[in-house]
């Protein structure tokens, strides 16, 4: 069975993630190996429009699969529900994966 930890935090940090981005599960593969970490958007969040800064509104949301080889030197897969918002003046707009920023090593798998 995959092991639950507690206090995520230092993968947070390490991602840099902060409100409302929040990891909900991180589990273990039974061979030690592999990582699967979960992150949401905290519900009922309002985000603000990466073009303007006014808060928008979220028009749904997908699920994307991002991979690490080497993270704190396990295999990590990142499933993040990222929002897709509709701002009043700009219209649909992609959000800021924190984890995507440059010189991060997740790629997009999925
Ligand atoms: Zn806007």
């Amino acid at each position: 069975m995959p092991q639950a930890i507690e206090q995520p935090a230092i993968f947070s940090a390490t991602l840099g993630l902060s409100h409302p981005w929040q990891i909900t599960s991180v589990t273990f593969a039974k061979d030690g190996r592999r990582m699967d970490i979960t992150i949401d958007i905290v519900q009922g969040s309002p985000l603000p429009c990466p073009c303007c800064g006014k808060a928008a509104k979220t028009r749904d949301t997908q699920l994307e699969t991002w991979q690490h080889n080497n993270f704190f030197r396990f295999d990590a897969y990142l499933h993040a529900n990222v929002p897709h918002i509709d701002c009043a003046c700009c219209g649909k707009q992609q959000i800021e994966r924190p984890w995507a920023r440059a010189g991060s090593k997740f790629a997009l798998v999925d």
